[in-house]
């Protein structure tokens, strides 16, 4: 007798068909509830991973959408920043081009004045010796008439005469002594 292994439990039997693959009708319920089950888990399975792809479609398309907005922001601040700066780079010429024209007039001002300077100092030297050329004059003048004023008071004292009332008035300005030697009467 010709005997074949389950295909469900891998008992060998005697088999009653050429085509019967199954010790017993309860090891083919089991096979048929496993193919069943196989069949059930592998459908919910693909479900699943189809959800799964749907799912991550969406989120890849978001996230593109996202990086898409990002590149956009990047680029609208990038531009901001960059008209600030050149605004700023504008305005700074701007200031210093006007500070260097103030320094150039300033500068010519201070050429002009440099110029007077010798001018002004060659006046300052010609004034000083016109002073000191006064200033000696005075002197002399001065002794010239202390010699006159000598001269006169002791002539006076001499003729017995008092001084005459403006020289006395200048003789007492100058802190000189006026009374003359008048003889008594
Ligand atoms: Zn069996």
């Amino acid at each position: 007798m010709e005997t074949t292994t389950c295909r469900q439990c891998g008992t060998a039997f005697a088999p009653h068909r050429t085509t019967q693959k199954y010790c017993s009708t309860a090891c083919s319920r089991r096979r048929r509830d496993h193919e069943w089950r196989a069949r059930h888990h592998s459908e919910a399975t693909q479900s699943l991973r189809a959800q799964l792809e749907s799912t991550a479609v969406k989120y890849r398309i978001r996230s593109q959408e996202a990086a898409v907005e990002f590149h956009r922001l990047l680029d609208a601040a990038e531009r901001e920043a960059r008209d600030q700066l050149s605004f700023q780079a504008n305005r700074h010429e701007r200031e210093t081009e006007a500070l260097r024209t103030r320094l150039r007039d300033l500068a010519s001002i201070n050429v002009d004045i440099a110029c007077e300077i010798p001018e002004l100092k060659a006046q300052v030297t010609e004034l000083q010796l016109e002073n000191a050329r006064l200033i000696h004059s005075e002197r002399a003048d001065f002794q010239e008439l202390m010699q006159i004023a000598g001269r006169l008071f002791e002539l006076c004292s001499r003729l017995g005469l008092p001084l005459d009332k403006a020289t006395k008035e200048i003789f007492q300005r100058r802190g000189w002594r006026t009374n003359t030697l008048v003889p008594k009467q």
